[in-house]
């Protein structure tokens, strides 16, 4: 009888499968809850924690005093003060560099919305008041530990999704970052495929170092950028485990392709062992779909994709719900 019962349940979970099409697919809270509060704040990271995601992403930049920093780019004025505190700081080309900065200059700064440079205003209007920000930057062990702090206070086991900027750009200044963060990551408990952590690159020749020279054992996601297509996904297959395309490589991928054809990149993918994780879903920035929905259809139901870094993890969990 007991047999019955469990063949029963077992059946009945098989047919329950289709229903639970998103149970596999991951969110990734891209720069944190970034729809929320400015991007890549400790706050940020609180809220998208809240939020349950599967992981938090991290960008990487060095400091002078080579310290991994958390921020979106080598630059600094798109989202802190740094012309107000640090005015005669910036290169012959008028921009302020992270690498130009100790830890602890870095951390007199304040952190808001992003702008865009040539009006000062904020890139996306509806989000968090571009005035009266008191955020401040911090580093990657700091939200390391936060995360790890979080997960113990709440039994979750939410992961990190950290991103190695501009390698080519750290060599020119004499750093090697990759070989940084690994040491941070591998001291923080990140070391092996099976263990909480993706690392992130679009430089696939460093991500390759990463993988063969470097010897790390992580997972590791290839990102990628238009105008390539899908053309080298045998090569990145032989080192990485996923890979991170644009929304808009993708709908260049769909275009013209009916429902089946849409689903052999999916295929392909998953023959070459390579998840597909994509960047970005915004729910205030869907230029090519009508509604967020209708881009979050295109994207995990028809092109059944893996994952996707979004600046509304709860948007996209109750999507996924
Ligand atoms: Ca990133």
């Amino acid at each position: 009888m007991k047999f019955i019962l469990i063949l029963a349940l077992l059946l009945f979970s098989n047919c329950a499968m289709p229903e639970d099409q998103f149970a596999e697919k991951i969110v990734i809270a891209h720069r944190g809850a970034s729809g929320y509060l400015p991007e890549h704040t400790m706050e940020s990271k609180a809220m998208a924690f809240a939020m349950g995601p599967d992981y938090i992403e991290q960008d990487i930049v060095l400091s002078k005093d080579d310290v991994p920093i958390v921020i979106h780019d080598i630059f600094l004025e798109e989202v802190t003060n740094v012309k107000t505190i640090f005015p005669e700081r910036n290169r012959s080309d008028g921009r302020y560099y992270v690498i130009d900065f100790t830890l602890a200059e870095l951390k007199s700064l304040t952190v808001h919305e992003r702008i865009h440079l040539g009006t000062g205003k904020t890139v996306f209007p509806n989000r968090y008041p571009l005035e009266d920000s008191h955020f401040r930057l911090h580093t990657l062990s700091e939200e390391i530990s936060m995360i790890q702090g979080l997960n113990k206070s709440t039994g979750k086991n939410i992961g990190i999704y950290p991103e190695i900027k501009n390698p080519g750009f750290h060599k020119e200044n004499g750093k090697d970052i990759s070989s940084i963060v690994l040491k941070v990551l591998d001291s923080t408990g990140y070391s092996k495929k099976t263990d909480p952590c993706i690392l992130q690159c679009f430089d696939a020749i460093e991500l390759r170092r990463i993988r063969e020279e470097l010897d790390s054992d992580l997972f590791l996601t290839q990102l990628m950028e238009l105008p390539e297509g899908f053309e080298n996904l045998e090569t990145y297959s032989s080192y990485a485990d996923a890979i991170g395309p644009s929304i808009e490589q993708l709908i260049l991928y769909a275009h013209g392709k009916s429902d089946a054809e849409k689903k052999s990149l999916i295929q392909r993918s998953r023959d070459l062992n390579l998840k597909i994780h994509a960047y970005t879903f915004r729910k205030d920035e869907h230029p090519n779909f009508e509604t967020f929905e209708k881009l979050l259809d295109f994207s995990f139901r028809e092109l059944d994709i893996d994952g996707g870094f979004t600046d509304f993890p709860d948007a996209v969990k109750e999507y996924f719900k």
